[in-house]
This record gives C-alpha cells, sequence and structure tokens, in this order.
C-alpha cells in the first residue's frame, strides 16, 4: 500500500524527508473516488516530480447546504490501491486537521471567482481557495497540478497564487473524457444509464459549438442558443449556465474572433455537471 498520512506531523515528515533527500515535490489535490482524470494529473507530476503527494478530502466548505457532501463518492481504500505505486504519499486529513475547532479565517476568492460557478454556488470558490491554500501551506509542494475540467477553480486557483506571492508553480492538465464523450467526473457515478445518456448533451453541446464554428458561426448568442436546445432536447432537468468567454478573464464575449472558452453547468437528475471546451475560430 501506498504510504497514507492522516495528521498534520505525519504530513510534515514524510514531506520533510523527501526535501532532505533534494527531492522535488509535486502535490495533486483530490476529492478521491479516483477515475483516469485524475490518475492523467499523477502521471503529469510523476514527469516532473520525484515525490508526489495526493491529498484525498471532501472539503465540507466548498459544498453549499443543499449541495451533495453527504453523498458524495468516498472509498478511501481502493483509492489507495489505484495509487499503489504511483504515488509517494496519500495525504487523507481528518476534519479537524483541515479546521480545527475555532476555524475562522479564509480566502476571499479572486474576481475571476464571481460569475459562473461563483454565482450558482455561493461560498464554492471561497472554499475552494481556502482549502487549497491550507493544503499549500501543510505541503509546501514546489508544483501543484489541476485539471482543466474544472477550467474556472484552475484560473482562480492561478490568480490567488500570483495574488499572494505563493511559492508554488501551477500546472494545468486536460480535460480527460470517456469514450462517449462524457468529461470524467467522480460524479458520474451518481448516475443511472438514462440520466448517463442525458449527461452526453454537455459534451454534444460543446462539440456542436466548435462545429458551427468550423462552419464560419462567429456570433456567440447563436452559438450559445444551439448549444442551450441540444441540452434542453436531451432532456437535463435543468441549466445553471452555457456560456462563451475570454479563457483568462471568464468576461462573456460577443464575437469569436480568437480561442475561447465555452462553459456548460447543468442538473441531469439530482446530479450536477460541468464541462468546458477551448473553442477555436478556423485560422
Ligand atoms: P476533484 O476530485 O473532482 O476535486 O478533482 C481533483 C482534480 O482532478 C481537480 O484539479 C480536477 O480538475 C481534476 N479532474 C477531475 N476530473 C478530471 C478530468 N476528467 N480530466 C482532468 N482533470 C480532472
Amino acid at each position: 500500500m501506498v504510504e497514507l498520512a492522516t495528521s498534520e506531523q505525519a504530513l510534515r515528515s514524510a514531506v520533510g524527508q523527501a526535501k532532505r533527500r533534494g527531492q522535488r515535490v509535486g502535490l495533486v489535490p483530490t476529492m478521491g473516488a479516483l477515475h483516469a482524470g485524475h490518475l492523467s494529473l499523477i502521471e503529469a507530476a510523476r514527469e516532473q516530480c520525484p515525490f508526489v503527494v495526493v491529498s484525498i478530502f471532501v472539503n465540507p466548505t466548498q459544498f453549499g447546504p443543499h449541495e451533495d457532501f453527504d453523498r458524495y463518492p468516498r472509498q478511501l481504500e481502493d483509492d489507495c490501491r489505484q495509487l499503489e505505486s504511483l504515488a509517494n504519499l496519500v495525504f487523507a486529513p481528518t476534519a479537524d486537521v483541515m479546521y480545527p475547532p475555532g476555524f475562522s479565517t479564509s480566502v476571499d476568492p479572486p474576481c475571476v471567482a464571481t460569475r459562473w460557478e461563483g454565482e450558482c454556488r455561493p461560498g464554492h470558490f471561497r472554499g475552494v481557495a481556502t482549502v487549497v491554500l491550507k493544503l499549500f501551506s501543510l505541503v509546501a509542494p514546489h508544483i501543484a497540478y489541476f485539471g482543466e475540467k474544472d477550467y474556472q477553480q484552475l484560473q482562480v486557483i492561478r490568480h490567488m497564487v500570483t495574488d499572494l506571492n505563493l511559492p508554488v508553480e501551477i500546472v494545468g492538465c486536460p480535460l480527460i473524457r470517456d469514450p462517449d464523450g462524457i468529461a470524467m467526473s467522480s460524479r458520474n457515478r451518481q448516475l443511472d444509464e438514462d440520466q448517463r445518456r442525458r449527461a452526453r448533451s454537455l459534451s454534444q453541446a460543446l462539440f456542436a459549438a466548435q462545429r458551427a464554428v468550423d462552419s464560419g458561426e462567429r456570433n456567440v448568442a447563436k452559438v450559445v442558443q444551439r448549444m442551450t436546445e441540444i441540452m434542453q432536447a436531451a432532456p437535463v432537468e435543468r441549466i445553471d449556465y452555457v456560456a462563451v468567454v475570454d479563457p483568462e478573464t471568464l468576461e462573456p464575449c460577443e464575437e469569436i474572433d480568437r480561442p475561447l472558452q465555452a462553459l456548460v453547468a447543468a442538473h441531469v437528475g439530482t446530479t450536477r455537471l460541468i464541462d468546458n471546451l477551448r473553442i477555436h475560430p478556423p485560422v
């Protein structure tokens, strides 16, 4: 089994030893229920860092009161088995390590957190930024790896690191899809067969957006309308947003005259899913 640390002391001692050996430390923060998307981040870390820490923590503060914190999949033993020979250390802190009694400090997330996920999930990015900053100060990694699956989250982390002069390099890794196009996610386990079929409409909408642009469409409103129709036809239970935005600021755009990021979020059954794709105008 891969070494497992659940306390701050065990973590600091294992990471300290690696650093004294002169090893570069890579951190891959996750909420567990690992899939090939997570493993791609770990692979990227292994290529650059001789000592790879995977954190597994279902962070309560990034879930809203009516969200799926209680039913979020948890399978630490399975995860550790998967990480055997892939990671050097699993850090799975107990809740009181991350949130000791009397805890009350948090990170006010950057502007890029305001729209989209920030609007639909009030407090979400405050929880994310806070827990990631805590993981950075606990592990003190040289490099930390985040997936483009959570595109806005990656931008939030990048801005936080710049704004707060954090001594860590952030590496963004490509979104990994299942063969049917669905973005891999731990939440996909919550989908039954029919929901999974309907969940495909998120990626289908994104691919349709690129096809529309390929055939000459430049108007964002029209592309968004087409995407929305595809998801409504599935149907999904509720669309939270469909947007085509500037890849850095995440501000909405009107014209597809350069590479832009298409973002979607929708509920399928009681599961909330997100996906995104970089849209390129023809050269
Ligand atoms: P999570 O466990 O969902 O919090 O995700 C942990 C990390 O894995 C985050 O940086 C995610 O963006 C990344 N991740 C999750 N799913 C995927 C995927 N399908 N492709 C690439 N990265 C992913």
